[in-house]
């Protein structure tokens, strides 16, 4: 890597393809392969996902690709919303179709009406489905790899219940296995924004979006869990049969972590100068070995670091490196493919029963006596995961800012960027005029109230317009 994390929109081009996680010479623009040192991590993420959604009752399932036009258009807000990006298939083989289908860019309109057929009584719900694929959206902005692109590859849960209740419980849950998941589990943190009115996915009564912070001061919008009260259940004929003898309208919710762009956001946020940083259980290689290799006593080096390494894979995913090039080299390379623990054996560490052990965040080396090595990795693992995480919150803390004026927020969004709270107007539909302005005058998008803080302006003005401001909202530069 020869450039510095600093210019990261660069940063992360190069790492993308240095550290070989995406191909981009696909032949179609906006698509990109994943290669296997990505696709391994995303299918690990995607193993702690499913699990952390199966522990709270959801299911699994596979719905088709295809979802048809009449489907699609059913609930107006919904259609509204998604057909300006969903790819149509008109075609097939030399027929026209004379119906014609999408390619789900979410699967609301694909499972609902499935749904409708599969809910009679009251002992049917909660219904709790999620499935793991991949969404097209015909994305017009610029593209980047992982981030934003034509096609990403996500979880999708969708639950019916009997009531509201149901609902405002599953949003927590949701936001429960969000912070288990992504801030817990990968070190990412984030906060919840309520989005307002006129941001929320189409279709729904309130949603509720994780935004996390890339290192450019730009915000990332990671899961976002969705209230759709009874809307589209009223469209899709989900109901069911109450014990009282009535026939009721489910509740609904949904939830969407996108896998592959949570990836790009644990690439950037804790990636370094020298490559990729993964949480320990993530990474494709936990532990490398790099004998260090002289004239004499090459044999038993060799001989000494395959026993270590037969030794440690019964714990952990480890590689030897075994190649002639230069320790140097090797360092370079495992550290920018993000291997987690590398240890170093040569003749004089046999000598001694000790190995060099270098974890990759911060670089530090401790001598481990040999018969250590399977316990103190796991340790140095543990340690890993938790300053990951500690460090990406207190960065993550500097990047909250306040301004009371449209000045103050331009200056805070070109500086360095970061979450910006405001007073403002309103977050009903009404305050969208005044999120234009800050739009055009500071290219920030608002991004919400910042869910379960109980924080309320009292005697401040909004910062466009300067009524009375009801709500603080953040604003952010965002991806
Ligand atoms: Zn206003």
């Amino acid at each position: 890597m020869d450039i510095p994390k600093e210019n990261f929109s660069d940063w992360y081009n190069a790492v993308i393809k240095e550290a070989e996680l995406c191909d981009l010479r696909y032949n179609i623009k906006g698509f990109v392969v994943i290669m296997p040192n990505a696709a391994d991590v995303i299918s690990r993420m995607y193993r702690l996902y499913e699990d952390a959604l199966e522990r709270k009752g959801h299911r699994k399932s596979y719905f088709p690709a295809l979802i048809s036009e009449k489907n699609l258009e059913a609930e107006k807000e919904h259609v509204e919303g998604f057909a300006p990006e969903v790819f149509w298939v008109t075609k097939a083989g030399n027929n026209e179709l004379e119906e014609k289908m999408i390619m789900r860019p979410t699967s609301e309109t694909a499972m609902y009406p499935m749904y409708s057929l599969w809910i009679n009584g009251r002992c049917d719900l909660p219904l709790k489905i999620y499935q793991s694929c991949q969404v097209w959206r015909y994305e017009t902005k610029a593209t980047k790899p992982l981030i934003r692109g034509r096609e990403f590859y996500w979880i999708e849960a969708h639950n019916v219940f009997a009531d509201e209740a149901g609902v405002l419980a599953q949003v927590k849950e949701d936001m429960e296995t969000t912070e288990e998941m992504i801030h817990q589990s990968f070190g990412v943190p984030f906060i919840f924004f309520q989005r307002p009115q006129w941001d929320k996915f189409a279709g729904a009564v309130n949603t509720y979006a994780a935004d996390t912070m890339m290192p450019d001061g730009k915000a990332l919008q990671l899961p976002s869990t969705h209230n759709l009260g009874t809307n589209f259940a009223k469209v899709f004929n989900v109901k069911y049969m109450d014990d009282d003898g009535e026939e009721k309208l489910g509740w609904q919710t949904c939830y969407g972590p996108c896998i592959s762009r949570i990836f790009a956001a644990i690439v950037s946020i804790h990636g370094d100068n020298k490559g990729i940083i993964l949480p320990f259980h993530l990474a494709n290689v936990q532990v490398v070995i790099t004998p260090i290799l002289r004239k004499e006593g090459a044999d038993e080096v060799i001989s000494f670091a395959q026993t270590i390494t037969e030794q440690l894979s019964k714990k952990y995913k480890v590689v030897a490196d075994f190649t002639e090039n230069t320790p140097g080299f090797k360092y370079n390379f495992w550290e920018l493919n993000g291997a987690a623990i590398r240890v170093e054996i040569g003749a004089r560490d046999i000598e001694s029963r000790k190995a060099v052990v270098v974890r990759r965040d911060t670089r530090e080396k401790e001598f481990v006596p040999f018969e250590d090595l399977p316990k103190r990795i796991g340790e140095i693992g543990e340690e890993m995961n938790k300053s990951l995480r500690e460090k990406a919150d207190e960065w993550f803390a500097t990047m909250l800012k306040e301004a009371d004026t449209l000045e103050e927020l331009k200056s805070a969004v070109e500086n360095g960027g970061g979450f910006v709270k405001v007073p403002f107007c309103t977050d009903e539909l009404e305050g969208e005029s005044c999120a234009e302005k800050i739009k055009e005058e500071c290219a920030a998008n608002i991004r919400g109230s910042r869910y379960g803080v109980n924080e309320k302006p009292s005697g401040k003005k909004c910062i466009v317009c300067g009524k009375d401001a009801t709500t603080y909202q953040y604003a952010a530069r965002q991806y």
